[in-house]
């Protein structure tokens, strides 16, 4: 069996992130050890009584933003960087992502670049955003989900983990699932598909049905219709 793919989530809101990284197929992953998903309380990285992961913008200007020590000390516990800033040996086949609306934007082609790596880390922020110096010191790369803003990186972080960690192997059921997928080429996407009850009546007169020449049996026919 391959190695699982660990995916750590470092978040103010743990809470939020556990029940869907551990439930339904993502879950099930887990139970089969295809992956191993770990969700960090980021205020655990730090030592005041407030447990502070946020301060002032430098310049001036709105909001706060999050620091960058909690999340230093938490990728030196993970064992990705060391107390000086240095890469440590198991961060070679790691990622680390910080989640930002100004970053490169995710893809079905990035999901599966991600997938390839051992261990995905993902760092959440909030408030107006990061210290810039995270992204430049701590991350492999910044992504983003799409071109809007939200209040955080947890789903951000939860849709790329999601649609990296079902494309490792025993994650999915059937591998003929993945084949014919949207995006799996880009541009592409999957043929439309129906099931039962093939009339869907609305009245005595009036139904939706479905496809004719989906009923036919005809597998050549089919596989036409289905290329249109
Ligand atoms: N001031 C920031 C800007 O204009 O780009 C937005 C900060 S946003 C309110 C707070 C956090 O949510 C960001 O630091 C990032 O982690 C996350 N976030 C928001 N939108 C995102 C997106 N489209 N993709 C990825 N992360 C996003």
């Amino acid at each position: 069996m391959k190695k699982p793919l660990r995916i750590d989530i470092v978040t103010i809101f743990p809470e939020m992130v556990d029940p869907y990284m551990h439930g339904s197929i993502l879950g099930r992953g887990e139970k089969a050890k295809a992956l191993s998903i770990h969700v960090h309380q980021l205020r655990d990285w730090t030592h005041d009584n407030h447990h502070t992961v946020d301060d002032k913008p430098f310049g001036g200007g709105p909001g706060m933003l999050m620091k960058i020590a909690p999340f230093h000390e938490a990728l030196v516990a993970l064992k990705l960087r060391t107390k000086d800033g240095k890469k440590t040996a198991a961060s070679n086949k790691a990622r680390v992502i910080v989640t930002s609306a100004k970053g490169t934007m995710f893809t079905q082609q990035e999901a599966m670049r991600l997938s390839k790596y051992d261990r995905l880390v993902f760092l959440c922020g909030r408030y107006e955003g990061m210290d810039e110096r995270i992204a430049e010191h701590l991350a492999d790369e910044e992504l983003s989900i799409g071109p809007y803003v939200l209040t955080g990186g947890e789903l951000p972080a939860m849709v790329m983990a999601d649609a990296a960690a079902r494309l490792r192997p025993f994650v999915l059921g059937q591998k003929a699932s993945l084949d014919q997928e949207s995006h799996t080429v880009e541009g592409e996407v999957e043929y439309p598909q129906y099931t039962r009850p093939e009339k869907y009546l609305l009245t005595k007169k009036k139904s939706w049905d479905v496809p004719e020449v989906l009923l036919s049996g005809n597998h050549k026919m089919i596989e036409e219709w289905r290329k249109r």
